[in-house]
């Protein structure tokens, strides 16, 4: 795609959309950054810096003019200024689409609604492991636009995709697609419809050809019917499967808790699952996931297999703080939906003291009831969503009660804590209520229990 002379606006002045707006001046465009809100500080340095025009705290007319429109993820796709660019017949494109027309990388793009930032992260070490040239971005770390616009020879790029990104997308092609699995979460960006979602998220192979690999969660029950329509297209990508309970037609999968691959009908054993260096059996599907991108690009079994025994997993899921007086204390402060949480719980066998709360995102509590009744002796619930909580889990545990703050949470949970137990914070909801994200809970979380004496 040719940018040269075209009048772009980006709609969003934050990381991505700063990143896109410098990438395209680069490549010969005059673009404008329009924001209803403040820009971030350390996006108008940036803009200034590369002498960007752009406009905050609400949209003249300016935001309206230009050949198309880039739209940041953070910009719900009904918000006014969309709308108008759409009504009037004219394109809007995601921050990764724009991206994508200026990139030789091939890329590895995960989708998923809870996985991707560890299966990202965990490619990106496989391939740090096999000596080879990756870089991470998207959803974390540097924004694609910024990978793209100084681009190193040899390199593969891993992106984690959000559902918003591909909403806007026209020719965006991964060479590996990824979907580790599709369950409710931001259904209020989708008209509250579960469909709406999905059909997003699927749109991650929309452009891809039978050169093309599409790595994909075969026990997930929404996927698969959709994987069933795809197999008989024409333009179908390598489909590659992976599951922990089945075996799959080609991908990887466990049998006798040993991981197989299985390609073009032939079986290879990779390692015993009690190998794998993450915990619970989410990471052993975003490790299989992980195996099969780098299968994908031929990458030998003796590496895949050091980066599954070696890979410590990301700060702030399921991630270990301390041992005090043998009770564990496990920070998954990201789990921001239930079934995060029904993946925490799932991952031990020890009891457990469970802190949950936060900002209820009309959160329907019933799919962790039954491992909260078989493993969960306390209930310490926090913030807006405690009474919710309450009234939903109040019966499934035998102790159900509420903290004001986190640190008098983690004072409740280490006096009930008993030898061989876990204090697992997980909290189901978003962190806003009383933090500035999930990683300053996990923070706040942490310093509790370093201070437990
Ligand atoms: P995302 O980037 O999709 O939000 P993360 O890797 O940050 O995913 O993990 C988010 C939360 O989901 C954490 O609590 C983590 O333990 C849990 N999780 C990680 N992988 C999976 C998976 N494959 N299925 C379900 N939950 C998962």
């Amino acid at each position: 795609m040719d940018v040269k002379g075209k009048h772009i606006v980006i709609i969003g002045g934050a990381r991505s959309g700063v990143a896109a707006a410098c990438l395209l001046k680069h490549k010969g465009a005059t673009v404008f950054v329009t924001d209803s809100g403040p820009i971030p500080d350390v996006s108008l340095a940036r803009l200034e810096r590369e002498g960007i025009d752009f406009e905050q705290g609400g949209h003249s007319g300016r935001a309206e003019s230009g050949d198309f429109a880039v739209i940041s993820p953070g910009v719900p796709s009904d918000a006014p200024l969309t709308l108008a660019w759409l009504g009037s017949g004219r394109n809007v494109y995601s921050e990764i689409e724009v991206s994508w027309w200026f990139s030789d990388s091939p890329l590895i793009a995960i989708t998923g609604s809870n996985g991707k930032t560890t299966t990202t992260t965990w490619v990106h070490h496989l391939w740090q492991t096999a000596g080879l040239s990756c870089r991470l971005g998207g959803n974390i770390g540097i924004a694609y636009a910024d990978l793209v616009d100084q681009p190193i020879a040899g390199e593969v790029i891993a992106l984690e995709v959000s559902s918003f990104q591909l909403d806007h997308i026209d020719r965006f092609r991964p060479r590996v697609a990824m979907i580790l699995n599709i369950t409710p979460d931001h259904l209020n960006r989708y008209s509250n419809k579960f469909e709406n979602y999905t059909a997003s998220k699927l749109r991650i192979y929309e452009n891809q050809g039978p050169d093309d690999y599409l790595i994909y969660n075969f026990d997930d029950p929404v996927l698969k019917k959709h994987i069933e329509v795809l197999s008989r297209l024409d333009s179908c990508p390598k489909l590659l499967g992976f599951s922990d309970q089945n075996e799959v037609p080609a991908g990887a999968f466990v049998r006798d808790d040993k991981i197989i691959f299985k390609m073009d009908n032939k079986e290879d054993f990779l390692m015993n699952v009690g190998d794998i260096g993450l915990r619970g059996r989410h990471n052993l599907n975003n490790g299989l996931a992980t195996a099969l991108a780098a299968r994908a690009f031929e990458i030998r079994n003796e590496v895949i297999r050091d980066s599954l025994m070696q890979f410590e997993g990301v700060e702030h899921r399921l991630e270990q703080v301390r041992i005090v007086r043998g009770v564990r204390y496990i920070n998954d402060s990201k789990a921001t939906n239930v079934n995060a949480v029904w993946y925490a719980l799932k991952s031990f066998n020890e009891p457990v003291v469970l802190i949950l709360g936060g900002r209820d995102k009309g959160n329907d509590y019933s799919e962790i009831a039954g491992e909260v009744q078989s493993k969960v002796h306390t209930i310490i619930a926090i913030g807006e969503g405690r009474q919710e909580i309450e009234r939903q889990l109040g019966n499934e545990a035998p102790y159900m009660l509420t903290a004001e703050s986190m640190e008098e949470a983690v004072a409740i949970a280490s006096k009930k804590a008993r030898r061989g137990e876990v204090v697992l914070l997980s909290p189901a909801c978003a962190s806003f209520d009383m933090f500035n994200s999930y990683e300053h809970r996990g923070q706040v979380f942490k310093e509790a229990v370093r201070k437990i004496s």
